[in-house]
């Protein structure tokens, strides 16, 4: 006789719904398999006593374990945000777990930190629920019973994401107070947590491979078969449920299957919804959790980048740091990333990319033994086409980051490619296909590896960053089970833990034809990022300049045998501290206002201290000792030149009685002179000529007229610039009709990220904003001005002066803002008569061109794009240049010219840039194109003032000008940068050609010089440079297109 199976046919959404539901916390907690897993639980087995740290400081270990100490219990909320609370644990393990292993439970629905009563932090602890939940600390492998442990717990008022009201972005609440859910010792029961990680996988399979295949109909009946099996009334079943999923999950890959190398990592933003005094904290649990893991899993590999958070981590963690540098020469724990944060690439000049990497690799090589070899950087809002370049020459050789997968119009077609830089080098680079560097380990991060790798022709293997990032601690115990589980498993690609060092090397043998991308990796999101948080942008470019200044007087002092100690360890930590503040979410702008507040803090402290070592230095080169100085009519005037090119410039001065100047300021206090300075040079400001050119401003009927022998600037009454007209080209700028000077408000609320993003669509939505009224300032004939003040708003308002002077074409407006905004975004637009479907904008050492147009989506994407001192317009013979002295947000469409000045999103900082603004941009009209311009030094010139000091003429007797440094035979060269080595008293000097074409010079200087080699950024030297000391020149250099070149200099 024959009977019909029981079983109906399982159904795919039936049986998937099932098995999730085994595995839950949400349904069924009390019989599915997740009640099953731990066997005993004890809470009374925990005494527990609290104090609360005033002030809401966070105090070292050794400090808060003295306090007195309060019996608390579990139920109790802790509080306010921010605040710290230590606890005292004593736990007694019960007498009937002899043999067990034993956890401790701990969920204070917030970041803590377990130490041990030697003061080691131990592991980290994330509470609340999610993903990112790690409650569990292994406390015994194979408990005694009845031992008696003590425990400290230190406990942060903040979730992994700070404590944003209803939501990640939103500002944080002040009064949030944590609930201490959880204190309690357990016995996991081994059994069901290796059923519940089998399950993680099959269940996986289940739902991420496609129905079609016999391999995921054969997860899903697995399924089925496991949940038939189980029996909750009988932990036995447990092992007839392990037989089945074994037969399962012993199947072995393909032999040609795709392959990933999974790397743990986890990301730490080094300040983002919580100030950097909690990233110090977070780095602590982070890693010591880590260190606990690698015991568990000896395979297993973790990286940790940014050498900033390490170096905090030695100085408040000691012994933590040493156990992860024993860790580290095992290889589980490996360095890795190259820079000293992992730093915005948009809007930090190129000496300080340059200085990120120097500043990193060497603490790498002091503290690890060795140099990375990887530019890790998966999360920042744009690469900068030089990157390839400056990586090379900073001793790494491969590229991996993932961000480009946010870009929210066109997909980058590339994974695994070669990126060509601005000047030709090319560099390994990795995307990592799973589009995540917090990838969960799970069957979708292998199934994404495949489906989003655009480049499996190629190269058969992906790379994939697992692990918890901020305060989740990086990898959890799940995602290693899961990826032992998936190593060789028929259906998914073959997975080995490793070294993302390893998988490059890997890559560059086995890759075959990798496509090439050239130029920058433009990031199609965030595009408010060069404009949010104004004053930071501003401390940013100013300081870099500060200490550029601060670098060369300093150098020439010491190369002039000068009584001046080079001040290498005040300028190491200055630099370091302007390049931490480069972090991807603070220089950018998308951080909380705790941490801005901390960022300004820490320019404050670098410009005072950077002023006074410039000031120190300058007088220590012009050999004036301060007691001389100021004493009255035995003074001079001195002008230094820091930039590397002659120059003549109206500069302002002090008025001292008898000085008969051309023209004095509206006070009377000052007044105005010319002056030239030669390249790195200094001198008394009576050498130089006065001024035979004039400048007027004049009112004509209904337009004020700026006038000199360059150009004619009219503006109307409002301030609208409605003429600017080339004397010398006999040309017309403004088109009829049309007008510069014009301030527009556009809406600007983004979807979501909102300091991040300025949408597409706000263009759609801009005003002109409340009129100016316009007036004479100063006449002439050095310097003339117009004055403009503006309702911007009912809420703001701003003041304008305009600038033309005797000497230059270039037209300046200085502006002030008073700024009240909400979603709003203040920009200056100008109008040119000029046609060009690419624009030019300053970058990293360099230019970068863009179009004009929207034609393509990848054309409109570029609707708001990064530049740095200036964006150019030019067509053949002509063009206009738009420089700015401290924005980054460029839109040029058309003949159309915008610069982003102002913006006032609310989230993450509530108050991001609201009040006063200082800035400045100015209109610099050039014959010819882009590329025969003087653009470039005008740019320079704008944005480095002569530094000028009065000082007593005894001083100057004997002084003669002298260049120091000069470039002989290409104006396509910029010497940006002038130091000492970092091992040596020798100078170090970086130039780059900055126009994109072939430079051929020699480089001309008095100092004693007795030879020159060529190096790289972190200044290992290689071949010589040709140097004739009688004729202090070098013999011809040759530089390609953007080539960086860094020479060191042996004086005697
Ligand atoms: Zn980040």
């Amino acid at each position: 006789m024959t009977t019909l199976s029981a079983q109906p046919r399982f159904l795919r959404s039936i049986t998937l719904d099932r098995a999730n539901k085994f595995t839950t916390t949400d349904f069924y907690s009390d019989i599915n398999l997740y009640s099953k897993l731990y066997s005993k639980r004890s809470a009374d087995a925990v005494e527990l006593s609290v104090y609360s740290v005033p002030d809401l400081k966070r105090i070292p270990f050794e400090k808060a374990v003295k306090q007195t100490f309060k019996p608390t219990s579990t139920g109790t909320n802790y509080g306010p945000s921010w605040s710290t609370h230590w606890f005292k644990l004593r736990i007694t393990v019960p007498k009937d777990w002899a043999g067990e292993h034993v956890e401790l439970l701990w969920d204070s629905s917030s970041e803590a930190m377990i130490w041990s009563t030697d003061g080691i932090p131990r592991q980290g602890l994330t509470g609340d629920r999610g993903n990112d939940r790690r409650v569990e600390y292994t406390l015994l492998k194979k408990a005694k019973g009845g031992e008696v442990i003590d425990l400290w717990v230190e406990m942060a008022c903040n979730g992994m994401f700070g404590t944003g009201k209803n939501g990640l972005i939103n500002p944080p609440e002040d009064n949030r107070y944590f609930n201490l859910s959880q204190v309690e010792l357990a016995v996991p029961n081994h059994d069901a947590w290796q059923l519940f990680y089998d399950m993680q996988v099959v269940t996986g399979m289940a739902n991420e491979l496609p129905n079609e295949t016999a391999r995921g109909q054969e997860a899903l009946y697995v399924c089925n078969q496991v949940i038939d099996a189980y029996d909750r009334d009988d932990l036995a079943s447990l092992k007839k449920c392990l037989q089945i999923t074994h037969g399962f999950l012993s199947k072995k890959a393909a032999p040609d299957a795709h392959r990933v190398t999974a790397v743990g990592n986890c990301h730490i933003d080094t300040a983002w919804l919580w100030p950097y005094a909690e990233t110090r904290r977070k780095t602590a649990r982070s890693w010591s959790t880590q260190l606990r893991l690698m015991e568990d899993y000896p395979e297993y590999v973790f990286v940790c980048s940014q050498a900033q958070q390490l170096e905090w981590l030695a100085h408040d963690y000691p012994k933590l740091f040493q156990e992860i540098k024993e860790a580290s020469k095992k290889g589980q724990f490996q360095v890795i990333g190259s820079t000293w944060v992992e730093m915005d690439c948009n809007l930090p000049s190129g000496e300080a990319l340059c200085r990120q990497f120097l500043y990193g690799q060497r603490y790498y090589e002091k503290n690890f033994g060795a140099r990375c070899k990887i530019f890790w950087l998966p999360d920042t809002f744009g690469y900068s086409a030089q990157l390839p370049q400056i990586v090379k020459q900073a001793g790494a050789q491969y590229f991996f980051t993932q961000k480009l997968s946010w870009n929210n119009i066109n997909k980058f077609p590339n994974t695994t490619f070669t990126w060509v830089g601005l000047d030709g080098t090319k560099i390994l680079t990795h995307m990592a296909p799973c589009e995540t560097y917090t990838a969960q380990a799970d069957v979708g991060d292998m199934v994404r590896s495949i489906r989003n790798n655009r480049d499996l022709a190629f190269s058969n293997q992906s790379l994939l960053p697992y692990g918890n990032g901020d305060g989740g601690g990086g990898p959890q115990r799940a995602m290693l089970e899961r990826l032992r589980r998936m190593k060789d498993i028929d259906g998914l690609p073959r997975c080995d833990m490793g070294s993302a060092e390893s998988f490059f090397e890997s890559v560059e043998e086995k890759a075959k034809g990798l496509q090439e991308w050239k130029g920058e990796l433009y990031f199609e999101l965030h595009r408010g990022t060069y404009t949010s948080q104004a004053a930071t942008k501003r401390y940013n470019r100013k300081l870099e300049f500060l200490l550029r200044d601060v670098e060369i007087a300093t150098t020439l002092c010491m190369s002039l045998g000068r009584d001046h100690a080079y001040p290498k360890a005040d300028l190491d930590l200055l630099w370091k501290d302007l390049l931490l503040n480069q972090f991807h979410d603070v220089l950018p702008g998308s951080s909380i206002e705790l941490a801005n507040i901390d960022a300004r803090a820490i320019y404050r402290d670098i410009e005072t201290k950077g002023k006074r070592l410039l000031e120190d230095s300058l007088r220590c080169l012009y050999q004036s000792k301060p007691s001389e100085d100021g004493d009255g009519n035995g003074e001079s005037y001195v002008a230094f030149n820091s930039l590397g090119w002659d120059r003549s410039e109206i500069i302002e001065i002090p008025v001292q009685s008898g000085d008969n100047l051309q023209q004095y300021s509206a006070g009377k206090n000052t007044g105005y002179v010319r002056v030239d300075n030669g390249a790195f040079e200094y001198r008394d400001i009576a050498d130089s000529k006065s001024e035979t050119s004039r400048v007027q401003a004049i009112a004509h009927g209904q337009e004020f007229i700026l006038d000199n022998d360059f150009i004619i600037a009219k503006f109307n009454q409002q301030g609208h610039l409605v003429s600017l007209y080339d004397k010398h080209e006999t040309r017309e700028l403004i088109p009829a009709g049309q007008a510069g000077n014009q301030f527009k408000i556009y809406e600007d609320v983004p979807l979501y990220w909102e300091a991040w993003d300025v949408e597409m669509y706000h263009l759609n939505c801009g005003k002109s904003a409340g009129p100016g009224k316009a007036r004479i300032g100063e006449v002439g004939p050095l310097r003339a001005t117009i004055i403009v003040e503006y309702t911007l708003t009912d809420l703001s308002t701003a003041s304008q002066t305009i600038v033309l002077t005797a000497a230059s074409p270039r037209l300046e407006f200085h502006m002030e803002a008073d700024w009240h905004e909400s979603r709003k975004l203040l920009k200056v637009e100008f109008t040119w008569d000029i046609i060009s479907d690419v624009a030019t904008y300053d970058s990293q050492f360099g230019v970068i061109q863009r179009p004009t147009t929207y034609n393509t989506s990848q054309d409109y994407a570029k609707f708001e794009v990064c530049g740095h001192k200036f964006a150019d317009l030019s067509e053949h013979g002509y063009g206009v240049a738009l420089l700015n002295d401290c924005k980054f947000g460029y839109s040029c469409h058309g003949n159309v010219m915008r610069l982003s000045l102002l913006r006032s999103p609310k989230a993450p900082d509530l108050h991001c840039d609201m009040g006063h603004h200082e800035f400045a941009f100015a209109v610099y009209p050039h014959k010819g194109t882009f590329h025969e311009s003087n653009v470039v030094r005008e740019s320079y010139q704008f944005n480095v003032p002569l530094a000028v000091h009065s000082i007593a003429k005894s001083s100057l007797r004997e002084h003669k000008p002298i260049s120091y440094f000069g470039i002989e035979g290409a104006k396509n060269v910029i010497l940006d940068t002038i130091k000492r080595a970092e091992d040596s008293d020798h100078i170090v000097i970086r130039l780059h050609e900055a126009f994109g074409g072939r430079a051929q010079f020699k480089l001309k200087s008095p100092l004693n010089i007795q030879s020159v080699v060529r190096c790289n950024i972190l200044e290992d030297e290689s071949d010589p440079v040709e140097f004739n000391k009688d004729e202090r020149s070098s013999g011809w250099i040759v530089l390609h297109a953007f080539e960086i070149l860094t020479l060191k200099l042996k004086v005697k």
